[in-house]
């Protein structure tokens, strides 16, 4: 009887980011719980029994795999980029805020994976290479002032931001809101990276001044990067990469 329970985090899509830790633990597990676009992503083999849900339902999600796991499975609990960044690990320990009397000796473990804003950040260069700061832009589990007071005071504080679920058709509003907060508080000059399905064949990077961006750039597929006020490109041959140095000088 096994009784673990894993919670993985499967990266933005390449299979080589996938981490040598998360692909042992998905060829030893017995069963996988997870959105269903990320189970279809795992490599099946003969002993693994899938139990794709959908999307919104992550507290179900955990304590069934933790039902799985108390039952003596060896359960993987799947998510996108890495598994504390808006995903599934914080939803199994808020499970077990109420726990049930045959999870006491369930082993848990959480695996890291390569989060979409640092593998877009990688792709384009270094622009979270000083302070930065990430946002997620959804407001499901958080009222929309949370959000925009963060946005104000991160602006203020002059960090590059990062910000995931930036805009789908259920909340078509939130991104453009986002964009006229930024525009209201960051100088001229800022860089904004659309950053699209990332590592993936099909990845797009769109590099664009603030206030050029419109709201139709970003989607559910897309990490959003915005530069501090010192963020910059820099040229290599035919390719510009983006950056923001590692020193601070403060204008006078
Ligand atoms: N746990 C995941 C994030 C889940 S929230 C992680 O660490 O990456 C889902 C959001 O992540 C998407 O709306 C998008 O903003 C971002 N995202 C995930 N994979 C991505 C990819 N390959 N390219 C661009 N953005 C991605």
């Amino acid at each position: 009887m096994s009784k673990t329970l894993t919670i993985i985090g499967i990266g933005p899509g390449e299979q080589g980011f996938v981490t040598p830790e998360v692909s042992a633990a998905i060829a030893r597990a017995t069963d996988a719980v997870g959105y269903i676009p990320y189970i279809e992503r795992l490599p099946g083999h003969p002993d693994l029994v899938c139990h794709p849900s959908d999307n919104r339902v992550e507290l179900d999600r955990a304590r069934h795999a933790l039902d799985l796991a108390a039952a003596g499975g060896d359960v993987i609990v799947v998510s996108s980029g890495d598994p504390s960044v808006f995903a599934m690990s914080a939803a199994v320990f808020e499970a077990m805020e109420t726990p049930s009397d045959a999870w006491g000796d369930v082993e848990i473990t959480v695996l890291p994976g390569i989060t979409a804003m640092l593998a877009a950040s990688a792709a384009i260069g270094a622009p979270l290479g000083h302070d930065f700061c990430c946002i997620n832009l959804s407001d499901n589990l958080k009222p929309w002032d949370i959000i925009e007071r963060r946005l104000r005071l991160a602006a203020r504080g002059d960090f590059a931001m990062a910000f995931y679920n930036p805009r789908s058709t259920l909340r078509p509003l939130g991104f453009e809101k986002t964009l006229q907060v930024l525009k209201e508080e960051c100088g001229d000059n800022r860089l904004v990276l659309f950053a699209r399905n990332v590592s993936l064949p099909d990845q797009t990077i769109r590099v664009v001044p603030l206030q050029e961006t419109t709201p139709d750039m970003a989607d559910m597929r897309t990490v959003v990067i915005v530069g501090s006020s010192k963020t910059k490109t820099v040229q290599h041959g035919e390719k510009e990469f983006v950056y923001t140095p590692r020193f601070y000088e403060l204008d006078v």
